[in-house]
């Protein structure tokens, strides 16, 4: 029997790991030089809480939120490098409002809401059929693509990513309390981790980087040098 001809889509490459670790920062630094599209799935379960709160629906009734997820229109659309996929929801942008402290505490309660779970992992999956994209997330590696080419589970000490985000939001014009931050870092830690559905955990075969000492530049480079290997090998 004549044999299928190997497949030349790009690779699916997901990143998880807990908040404030850098994963976006990584992930576009290694879309950008692979060519690929970049996701951060976060951005979906934080649209989807935004939404929520603004139309006054209860984050603690699931049916309600599964209703809205499956309600509202859902579009991703590349900013203008073509690289980074932004979350559109019933046609409107929502990149800013998803940052703001409430939607990201709200935002891992609604993310145990098994409904919601299936209706976005279906939506991510879509969007990694064509492969050539790097997804992070906090179950990318484990449950939306479990056979996907790359893992990567990215961690940092608490401290580090308490600091990393004080900085990130000052240099943003914003006021900063770093033991504020620690504290809304560790509680959510505890939801992600804890949740009975689809909690954050290492993938056995992830290859697993700490950045605490690391700087971003480095941990890109250093995925990026083990998929150039992987590719040699592919060839
Ligand atoms: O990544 P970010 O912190 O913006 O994600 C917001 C919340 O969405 C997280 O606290 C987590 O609970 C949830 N999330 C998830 N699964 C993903 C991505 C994010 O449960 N794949």
């Amino acid at each position: 029997m004549k044999r299928a001809p190997k497949s030349k889509r790009g690779y699916v490459i997901a990143i998880d790991g807990p908040a404030g670790v850098g994963k976006s920062t990584i992930g576009t630094l290694v879309a950008k030089e692979l060519g690929y599209r970049f996701i951060n799935t976060g951005e979906m379960y934080r649209a989807l809480t935004w939404k929520a709160l603004e139309d006054g629906v209860d984050t603690r009734d699931g049916g309600a939120l599964t209703r809205l997820a499956e309600r509202l229109s859902w579009d991703f659309k590349a900013n203008e490098d073509g690289v980074i996929i932004r979350t559109v929801i019933d046609g409107r942008p929502v990149t800013t409002q998803i940052r703001e402290e409430r939607v990201g505490m709200n935002s891992s309660l609604v993310a145990g809401v098994p409904g919601v779970r299936r209706k976005l992992r279906s939506l991510q999956r879509k969007l990694g059929q064509q492969g050539s994209i790097v997804m992070e997330g906090r179950d990318i590696t484990t449950v939306v693509f479990p056979d996907a080419d790359f893992k990567v589970y990215l961690d940092a000490s608490i401290e580090e990513r308490a600091r990393r985000r004080t900085k990130q939001l000052r240099a943003g014009g914003k006021k900063a309390d770093l033991g504020k931050i620690r504290e809304s870092i560790i509680q959510r830690d505890m939801q992600d981790l804890q949740r009975r559905i689809n909690p954050l955990r290492q993938a056995e075969d992830a290859v697993v980087i700490d950045s605490t000492r690391l700087t971003m530049l480095d941990v890109a480079g250093r995925i990026l040098g083990l998929i150039r290997e992987r590719e040699r090998a592919d060839k």
